[in-house]
């Protein structure tokens, strides 16, 4: 049966030829530094989550406090130091380097960018960590959206794993991590598709739209500074029935083998495509 998760969805939105290469040539480029990064703060994030989600299950439903939800989670070192474990993990291995980090010389580049994760990780210890209530940590769902199928007639299965679902009074709130070094621009959320997956799970899940989709973007800017940037958005049924579309034409343009790669900007760069040198879409060789 034809199986898509949201990172294979992602991709093959994002960049027809880095899926290409990705799943179907199973290429294993080393990821980029901010790769690593984020796969390092989402380690610290989960921990974070893990501890509060086991006070929930273990006090039952309606039976304790935020605060003591708070209580169960790492001190801002232990979370540090998670997040420093889990880069060094990353790293080792392998790393892909742009010209400017090579440039710059790769030992320094690799312990800014382990600092910037350390920093991260204890940003949202404080800040978004504290206020979440989590029913689900790494939630996995797996859905049949009715008449989706492939070329053949087969149904497709969706496979998504959603970072943290919180309980809040009003309703589920899914939150999904993103490191930066600046700002998301305004109406990131409200673009994700990411996001409107992850509210299609929900829906096949519970039944219900979540009522609220956030992006918590933790930013650590080249001279240093942090923040934490919340960007909260919701979907309805006419962006679920969308995200349906989307995944058909996804299904359709693998039945036909049609790749198209990505405009360059953004996520098609070199810091964040870890094909980039050897892509020939963007000048670099393929046959490296
Ligand atoms: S460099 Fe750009 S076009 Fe090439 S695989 Fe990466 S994202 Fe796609």
């Amino acid at each position: 049966m034809p199986r898509w998760s949201h990172s294979r969805l992602f991709k093959l939105f994002h960049c027809g030829e880095a899926f290409r290469r990705q799943y179907l040539e199973n290429e294993r480029a080393p990821g980029t530094l901010p790769m690593h990064r984020g796969s390092a703060v989402a380690e610290a994030v989960r921990q974070q989550h893990l501890r509060q989600h086991a006070v929930r299950e273990h006090l039952g439903p309606g039976n304790y406090s935020q605060a003591e939800l708070n209580d169960a989670l790492p001190d801002v070192q232990e979370v540090e130091d998670i997040a420093a474990q889990a880069f060094d993990e990353r790293a080792r291995e392998g790393i892909t380097y742009t010209s400017d980090e090579e440039s710059e010389g790769s030992t320094q580049a690799r312990g800014r960018s382990k600092d910037d994760a350390i920093a991260m990780a204890g940003m949202y210890r404080d800040e978004v960590a504290v206020q979440v209530d989590p029913v689900g940590v790494e939630r996995k769902t797996v859905f049949r959206p009715r008449g989706l199928t492939d070329a053949k007639g087969e149904p497709l299965e969706i496979v998504t794993v959603r970072d943290v679902v919180a309980d809040t009074p009003f309703g589920r709130v899914v939150r999904d991590t993103k490191t930066a070094s600046k700002s998301p621009a305004a109406g990131t959320a409200d673009a994700s598709g990411q996001l409107s997956v992850y509210a299609l799970a929900e829906f096949a899940e519970t039944g219900q739209l979540p009522h609220r989709l956030t992006l918590d973007y933790l930013v650590v800017t080249p001279t240093g500074l942090g923040k934490v940037v919340v960007q909260e958005t919701t979907r309805d049924g006419t962006q679920l029935r969308a995200v349906v579309e989307r995944i058909r034409a996804a299904q359709a343009a693998l039945d036909a083998g049609v790749f198209l790669p990505a405009n360059p900007g953004g996520l098609c760069s070199e810091r964040w495509c870890a094909f980039w040198r050897t892509c020939k879409y963007v000048g670099g060789r393929d046959d490296d």
